[in-house]
């Protein structure tokens, strides 16, 4: 869309099944300023029955413990000025929207699949489609996903991957009283890693209840002879809120999806760049992958057309735009990791406060990042730092706790 605002000929090459039910529901506090910059302000989203407002998250132990994370009330006032506000999606009717939105914006939408590339050395030249139909380009931004990452196979990209492969199963409950925020529920276990189950309200009438654990956990109950649906529903059980849903009934069949927190090194060429989940996945209990993708496009859009007359991207704005993805992935990936789902961290701390220990640093970098749109390599380098400061901080501490004695421990 910013490319064909901007005057070029875009074409947008995506398979007719790509409708699907996506996750990706919950949104970060520094979405709701890039989907404005789409021309999709948060109140119009709500008032269109797209969103509900999201004003704080939830977590919700098994032995009936809380606790509320919400921005602090200063940062609305001078200098931060930050929207305490964001928005969960319903995500079949905002990609709709975005459908819409980029088509009227002038960008000619292809219903085909990419199935290999042209290239020259590292400079791409074309795409093929299953289609049989050839496109060439002098920029290409590939967005195909995690499942896909179509360029950093092509490429041979190396990774760096984050925790077990998980898998989540999801579905849709009709409610009959809005629920304002995310809510977490989890059982820590102290010598286990951590599963949880999530409650996204996407609608007014409907919520999104979604499970997460690792594939290995997964294969576990598999061989015990249990379906997906058996599986949510053993772990909805756990937590009394699902009574009354699991007794209503879910609005359609379980969705389920595997992955594995990663990203790749080298994600702009000479004419190319990878965008979204296809660069980094960022695991979803951060609820940062929406601004992942929304802030990848913005800014491979910017620097496309910044160096559309010289028709190649200079090494300092790939090595930037590459030093972004990583260390971003890096610093939620990292202190996610540590700081709850290991359990070394929260046996000591209690889960209520890893919690915050971690969505302290998280909330601020991404207001830190809005304010700072590092661009260049300089602010670029700035960011890094910090973020690395942090990313070791909760390694070392991670680190500790690991090694100081089980008697000080205190768990729950
Ligand atoms: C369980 C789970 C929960 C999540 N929860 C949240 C959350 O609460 N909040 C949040 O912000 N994020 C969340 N995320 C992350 C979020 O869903 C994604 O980061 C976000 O949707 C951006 O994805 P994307 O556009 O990069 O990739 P996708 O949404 O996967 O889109 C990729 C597109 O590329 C197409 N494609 C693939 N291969 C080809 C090809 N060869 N040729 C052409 N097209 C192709 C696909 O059909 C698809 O349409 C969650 C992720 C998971 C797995």
């Amino acid at each position: 869309m910013q490319l064909a605002a901007a005057g070029l000929r875009v074409v947008c090459i995506e398979p007719e099944d790509a409708m699907r039910q996506a996750v990706g529901e919950s949104l970060d506090w520094s979405a709701p300023d890039l989907l404005a910059a789409l021309g999709l302000p948060m109140e119009g989203l709500v008032n269109a029955g797209l969103a509900t407002w999201k004003r704080h998250v939830t977590v919700k132990l098994r032995d009936g413990a809380s606790e509320h994370y919400v921005p602090g009330a200063w940062l609305a006032g001078a200098p931060f000025r930050v929207e305490l506000r964001t928005l969960h999606v319903d995500r079949l009717r905002l990609d709709e929207e975005l459908l819409k939105k980029t088509i009227e914006n002038g960008v000619t939408v292809v219903r085909d699949t990419v199935a290999r590339v042209e290239r020259d050395g590292n400079r791409l030249s074309a795409v093929h489609t299953v289609g049989g139909v050839r496109f060439s380009s002098p920029w290409f931004i590939d967005a195909s996903g995690f499942a896909a990452s179509l360029l950093a196979r092509e490429f041979e990209l190396p990774a760096i991957q984050f925790g077990p492969p998980k898998v989540a199963i999801w579905t849709y409950f009709a409610i009959s009283e809005l629920v304002e925020g995310t809510s977490l529920y989890m059982e820590p276990l102290p010598k286990e890693y951590l599963d949880w189950v999530w409650e996204i309200p996407i609608g007014p009438e409907v919520v999104s209840v979604g499970y997460v654990t690792t594939g290995a956990a997964m294969k576990v109950f598999r061989e015990r002879g249990l379906g997906v649906e058996d599986i949510f529903r053993q772990q909805l059980t756990k937590f009394p809120r699902f009574d009354a849903l699991l007794r209503a009934g879910a609005l359609g069949p379980c969705n389920t999806t595997a992955f594995r927190s990663r990203v790749y090194d080298g994600v702009a060429g000479p004419n190319w760049f990878v965008a979204g989940e296809a660069a980094s996945m960022v695991d979803p209990i951060t609820a940062n992958g929406v601004t992942a993708a929304l802030r990848h496009a913005a800014e491979a859009s910017a620097l496309i057309l910044k160096c559309r007359k010289r028709g190649t991207l200079p090494l300092r704005a790939r090595i930037s735009y590459n030093r972004r993805i990583l260390q971003m992935a890096k610093f939620f990936n990292v202190g996610i990791e540590k700081i709850l789902y290991e359990p070394a961290v929260r046996n000591r701390l209690g889960a209520r406060t890893s919690g915050t220990v971690y969505t302290t640093p998280a909330w601020s970098m991404n207001v830190v990042y809005a304010r700072l749109k590092p661009k260049g390599i300089l602010k670029t380098y700035v960011l890094g730092l910090v973020l690395g400061f942090w990313r070791g901080c909760a390694w070392i501490f991670s680190e500790c706790c690991k090694r100081l004695p089980a008697s000080a421990e205190s768990a729950g």
